[in-house]
């Protein structure tokens, strides 16, 4: 594995925290009007390294690095040699140096998910703020992209510090307005930004451009007063905090919110209490809890009635709550772009959500909405990281909870990416024998939480379509269908046919 190398800073001050070694490799698919290094922009060219030779070179100034200095790798776009980056932060981490990695996002996003659960610090270059000015600066229309890459950060695994650098040039960004616009660029990623700079333009570049022939396109343009992108950078830094406080509250509003919600629908009975108390002791998720803190946790957990079709949780919620369901179903789902509903998973009894939320602190993605009346465990995250955090068999039981679903999520993709209806109605009706089949004398009965329409939603076909089919499998005697809520499955090896 080989990638191209620039040039090398073997103790750099300023790209990340502390003492640094700054391997600046080769390419970058955007051409800044302000690139003072125009030399590095091809992909092919200057040194050949591998991994190993970074390291070894690493090495020689480890001592220097201290608790906070270590490794940043900057460019041209390092994220462009994905795969080399990869394997280069792999050996480094392995080592145990600390990493950082300077870019402008705009890189192979096939390594993504790789490199970034590596990178200690990310230096995140913002060209410009609006879709316009971001073309007529960097020659590329990647505003939109730009974004997402911003967005899908943490969907990547990166978990680690952001600082956000904008080289302010005169007469572009020089202005109150840029400033506000570049807090909303980053709001995605608040929670992980530790410092906004605002670098000055400088015209040392320019000569480069001459000496290879480059015509400069902002020939003419100043250089930024210093002071003034200090005021800038003040001003920028101001806005940030006033933005974190205010989401901080805001958030906060929402869990009092969420508090509230939930006690307004506590369970009055202490008979209902107490028998759901001794049955989810039984459960695996709660049989690590020792029996002296088992008074602390059930003080602090709320035990709800939902009523069917009342939300349990929705997209963007924070993670402060897991939940168990105690009783009942509850439909796991998101709202695709064209309003459709997509349902991924039907949970119930014993069933629990949010463990992996409050375990990785990141929000809900989908949509939780109880399908019959439910009585949900709401567990707060106090108690979580009191009680569940460090437990094997609560990990455990997550892990395993994972596995399922993304086994699920496999049975569901390859589900809908069959455009044969009669496999799509097969592999649903065998999901719910799975998840809700009760073995009877006369087949396997499907008590049905869900309508026709919802059944269509989980399995990628329309209403009518499903209907149809229902009706076709009964005709074949695969299936008997007792009203509008009861399925009974009458040949699974039938069904098993179309799936297999
Ligand atoms: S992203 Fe950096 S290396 Fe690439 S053109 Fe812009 S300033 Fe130059």
């Amino acid at each position: 594995m080989k990638g191209f190398l620039h040039s090398i800073e073997s103790m750099g001050l300023v790209d990340g925290p502390g003492i640094r070694t700054i391997f600046f490799l080769q390419g970058c698919p955007l051409r800044c009007a302000f690139c003072h290094n125009p030399d590095t922009l091809k992909r092919v060219g200057g040194q050949e390294v591998t991994p190993q030779r970074i390291l070894e070179i690493a090495s020689r100034y480890r001592s220097y690095y201290g608790e906070e200095g270590g490794v940043t790798l900057s460019g041209g776009e390092p994220l462009l040699q994905g795969e080399f980056v990869y394997k280069t932060l792999e050996l480094l981490k392995q080592e145990g140096y600390n990493t950082c990695v300077d870019t402008s996002g705009f890189g192979n996003p096939m390594y993504y998910s790789k490199i970034f659960p590596l990178v200690d610090t990310l230096i995140l270059d913002v060209k410009a703020f609006d879709r316009e000015s971001f073309k007529n600066l960097t020659t590329i229309d990647g505003f939109d992209s730009y974004l997402k890459f911003i967005n899908d950060l943490e969907c990547y695994g990166f978990r680690g510090q952001i600082w956000i650098r904008h080289v302010m040039v005169p007469g572009y960004t020089d202005n109150e307005q840029s400033m506000n616009s570049l807090i909303d660029i980053i709001k995605p990623i608040s929670h992980r930004v530790e410092r906004i700079e605002i670098l000055p333009y400088h015209t040392s570049g320019v000569k480069k451009y001459h000496e290879l022939g480059i015509p400069y396109r902002l020939e003419g343009v100043k250089p930024m007063d210093k002071h003034k992108a200090k005021e800038f950078e003040v001003m920028a830094n101001k806005l940030f905090a006033t933005t974190l406080q205010e989401e901080r509250k805001a958030k906060e509003r929402k869990r009092q919110e969420q508090y509230k919600k939930l006690k307004d629908r506590e369970m009055a009975s202490d008979k209902e209490k107490t028998e759901m108390i001794s049955n989810l002791r039984k459960l695996p998720l709660l049989s690590d809890v020792a029996e002296e803190d088992l008074a602390d946790v059930l003080k602090e957990v709320i035990l709800t009635n939902i009523k069917a079709g009342d939300y349990i949780f929705k997209t963007g919620d924070p993670p402060e709550y897991m939940y168990l369901i105690y009783k009942g179903q509850m439909k796991i789902y998101y709202n695709t772009i064209d309003g459709e509903e997509q349902i991924f998973y039907i949970y119930t009894d014993g069933d629990f959500v949010g463990g992996l939320n409050l375990l990785e602190k990141t929000p809900y993605e989908y949509i939780g909405q109880a399908l019959t009346d439910c009585q949900v465990v709401a567990i707060p995250k106090s108690i979580f990281d009191k009680y569940f955090y460090d437990s094997p068999i609560f990990l455990r039981s997550v892990l395993s909870k994972s596995f399922e679903r993304i086994r699920q999520a496999e049975e569901l993709i390859q589900r809908l990416s069959t455009s044969n209806a009669s496999m799509k109605t097969a592999g649903l009706l065998l999901k719910l024998v799975k998840r809700i089949g009760v073995e009877t004398d006369d087949g396997i009965r499907l008590e049905l939480s869900m309508n026709r329409e919802e059944l269509g939603n989980y399995s990628g076909l329309r209403r009518e379509t499903i209907t149809r089919k229902l009706g076709e499998f009964k005709e074949l005697g695969y299936i008997e269908l007792v009203g509008n809520k009861v399925i009974i499955i009458k040949d699974i090896e039938a069904l098993e046919g179309y799936v297999l």
